[in-house]
């Protein structure tokens, strides 16, 4: 078997197309969406992330603006700016490019952010949301991975999803979001005895550990979809998944690549958000 690929390129370039027409609609009255893009420090990998959001939005017509600060700012001035922004009309959308050093609490800082500009869906409040199965705004990546499985009609009531991470940015949302549409979701995480055991069930499996190549064919449920939201980047520089492609592409129905899957989907609905923000707000 040969598994059908989730283009995640081809389906954020369709929905940034699509933010672009409304991005031009907005324009006729007058608005037009802001994003402000905090970045502390200069840790390489956030400065290539923040890049790619700052191209992303010129690319759509949305309002970018990125504040670099260097790597010895207090907590006290972070939470100044931001307060800043909060109350800055042009902006409908804040991000704080994470990690922050580490003299910084970033709990504190993202819930300095008013949940309505809370355009990474980290805030406290739009967490409590996504629990409670209220509209608000969500986290990107994971419905990133929601948007793929819907996209290609990959059915989600009464499934059995798998998700391994829980950490509050992916793996818990991701599982929210895959209860809120009716699977029966089981969390692993590093503590999980067996992993196969559970994998090996999952007709949804979204491996989100950030580990190489943890999952392998003979640990996948044949027709599955597999959505790798991993992004490792080996000791020669190539950016690979937590999925063995080449092998789980031989037994899942669906798989994501890495490059090419979960990544750009990220962008795109981070350009949703802040297109659904500046709605709201304005
Ligand atoms: P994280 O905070 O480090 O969380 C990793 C999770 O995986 C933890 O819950 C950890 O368990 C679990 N884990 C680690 N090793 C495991 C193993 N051998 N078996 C089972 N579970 C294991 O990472 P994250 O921020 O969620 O990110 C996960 C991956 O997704 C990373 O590769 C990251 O780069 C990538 N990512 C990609 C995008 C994108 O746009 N494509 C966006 C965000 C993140 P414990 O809780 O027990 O430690």
């Amino acid at each position: 078997m040969s598994a059908k690929i989730i283009d995640g390129k081809a389906m954020a370039m369709e929905i940034r197309q699509e933010i672009k027409k409304q991005v031009e609609e907005l324009a006729q009255k007058n608005i037009k969406p802001g994003l402000a893009v905090v970045l502390v420090g200069n840790d390489p990998a956030s400065q290539i992330y923040v890049r790619g959001k700052e191209k992303a939005c010129s690319e759509v017509g949305i309002a970018s603006e990125t504040i670099r600060l260097p790597e010895d700012t207090s907590e006290s001035e972070l939470l100044n700016l931001i307060s800043g922004l909060n109350s800055r009309q042009d902006v409908h959308g804040i991000l704080v490019q994470l990690p922050l050093p580490k003299h910084i609490d970033s709990d504190k800082i993202i819930r300095s952010i008013v949940p309505e500009k809370d355009v990474d869906g980290f805030h406290p409040i739009n967490v409590g949301k996504l629990v409670l199965g209220l509209p608000g705004v969500k986290p990107c990546t994971p419905y990133g991975c929601l948007k793929m499985l819907q996209k290609y009609e990959i059915a989600i009531e009464g499934k059995k999803a798998v998700v391994i991470g829980r950490s509050n940015i992916v793996g818990k949302p991701v599982a929210l979001m895959l209860l809120q549409e009716n699977a029966t979701v089981s969390i692993c995480h590093s503590r999980t005895k067996e992993l196969s055991e559970y994998t090996k069930e999952a007709d949804i499996l979204i491996a989100a550990a950030g580990k190489p190549f943890l999952i392998k064919p003979d640990m996948v449920k044949p027709g599955a979809a597999v959505i790798d939201v991993g992004q490792n980047k080996l000791p020669d520089g190539k950016l690979v998944g937590d999925v063995d492609f080449t092998g789980v592409s031989q037994v899942a129905g669906w798989i994501t690549p890495v490059p090419g899957g979960v990544g750009p989907m990220t962008i795109a609905m981070l350009l949703y958000n802040t297109l659904e923000s500046a709605k709201r707000l304005c």
